[in-house]
């Protein structure tokens, strides 16, 4: 046995750092919590994954104590513009325009580098007293009505009273858990990669419906974006085997011209994308949050935001419970988390899902009736008030840690 603890949260990229920090100051560092993670620190720093984090998500990093360091680094979005176009088309005319912004003039959405977040969380959670960080793979875990044992690589053992999983999309501990999966994998191929541009994106975001999957432009610092690409899967994958010159001109054909010339300015990429909704999200003793809960298609840049709502409602549930004496994985705690994040979770990802199929295809009837649809939201500025509000995260009963407040 190498210690006793509270909480084990396994899984230190984005939900598991941040669920650690979050509890640990919920709970005025009385709380003994464990971080593992299987990767070196600095091992998974070079993704090039861009994040459109919600201003509830950068309300919560506010509160955590992380923003600060991701700031200066920061890309507001002010506005959005979609298109639908085939990808032949030499023109791709803005179909709706939205002005980003909640009450106030705020930004319902910031664009943030992957390696930007992952070190803040990193610099945050190293510094958070409570907090022990181990190196090391699990294994298998057993909870008993006292606590849960968990077996380490090496033959290494931790005591706990709940074991979180924040362990990505593939999650060993939630399969140990016993809970069962709904997924099924996307005939698309997501590809990320950063350009830089003659002109600047004046915070602009910009998604282009292609047949072939939706192909987003994120604004980050200086005058580069961050590509965000869903393609069909044999078409991404021939994509993929090009030089430079012939990658950046399949990414210059579904660019457009609207930014000047374009270069390449960072490594590309390549995830297979894949639907996952766990049946449950507890268990006893156990819970799962992030990417190990749900993964959703890229299609809305909502996959984080949902698991640091997750994060949020978790720490919320687990603090108060530990607030009033009782246990850390008492049942009742655990199952006012669950009920609290099935919704939101079934509903997003349903809502991405059927915004894919509707829109990834080369139907000229689906692209009639879609560019209608799309129409009437253009010209009803109350609904698409609503539609920022809900990507900002601000709607339903939102936790605090969201609002701003401290769990
Ligand atoms: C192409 C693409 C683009 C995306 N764009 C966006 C976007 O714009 N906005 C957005 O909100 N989301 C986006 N997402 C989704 C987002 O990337 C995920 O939701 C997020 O990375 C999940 O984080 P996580 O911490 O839950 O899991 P992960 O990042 O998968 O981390 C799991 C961690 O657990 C560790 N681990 C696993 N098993 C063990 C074990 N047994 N012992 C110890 N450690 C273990 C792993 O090493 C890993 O570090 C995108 C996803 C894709 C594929």
């Amino acid at each position: 046995m190498i210690g006793k603890s509270d909480i084990v949260i396994v899984g230190g990229s984005f939900a598991g750092l941040a669920l650690a920090r979050a509890l640990a100051l919920a709970l005025a560092h009385q709380a003994r919590i464990i971080l593992v993670e299987r990767q070196p620190a600095g091992a998974t720093l070079v993704d090039p994954r861009a994040y459109a984090l919600s201003a509830g998500s950068k309300r919560m990093l506010e509160t955590l104590g992380v923003w600060a360091d991701l700031a200066p680094h920061a890309e507001p979005v002010r506005a959005i513009d979609i298109t639908d176009s085939a990808l032949e088309h030499a023109i791709r005319p803005v179909l709706i325009s939205y002005d980003n912004s909640i009450a106030g003039n705020e930004p319902a959405t910031w664009i943030v580098e992957g390696a930007r977040l992952r070190s803040a969380l990193l610099a945050a959670v190293g510094q958070t007293s409570g907090v022990s960080q181990f190196q090391t793979e699990v294994q298998s875990f057993a909870a008993d009505g006292a606590g849960v044992s968990i077996a380490l690589a090496g033959d290494r053992e931790l005591r706990t009273r709940l074991l979180v999983a924040a362990d990505g999309r593939h999650s060993p501990l939630r399969d140990a858990a016993g809970i069962k999966t709904v997924r099924w994998s996307h005939p698309q191929i997501g590809i990320v990669t950063t350009v830089a541009h003659e002109r600047p994106h004046e915070g602009r975001a910009v998604q282009h419906f292609l047949p072939g999957g939706p192909f987003a432009i994120l604004p980050l610092g200086g005058n580069r974006s961050c590509i965000t690409w869903s393609e069909e899967r044999n078409r991404a994958l021939a994509i993929l085997q090009l030089d430079d010159a012939g990658f950046l001109a399949e990414i210059e054909q579904r660019f457009g011209h609207r930014l000047g010339a374009l270069a390449l300015a960072g490594p590309r990429a390549h995830w297979p994308l894949e639907f996952l909704m766990a049946r449950a999200l507890t268990a006893p003793r156990f819970a799962l949050a992030g990417d190990a809960a749900r993964s959703v298609h890229p299609i809305a840049g909502q996959g984080l935001n949902l698991g640091l709502r997750d994060v949020a409602a978790l720490t919320e549930c687990v603090a108060d419970a530990m607030r009033l004496g009782l246990d850390p994985g008492d049942d009742a705690a655990l199952e006012r988390y669950a009920r609290w994040r099935r919704f939101d979770s079934i509903t997003s990802a349903a809502a991405f899902e059927a915004l894919n199929t509707l829109f990834s295809n080369d139907s000229a009837l689906l692209r009639a009736a879609r560019d209608a649809g799309l129409g009437v939201v253009e010209r009803l500025p109350g609904l698409k008030r609503m539609l920022v509000s809900e990507a900002a995260g601000q709607t339903g009963e939102v936790p605090r840690l969201l609002r701003g407040e401290m769990a």
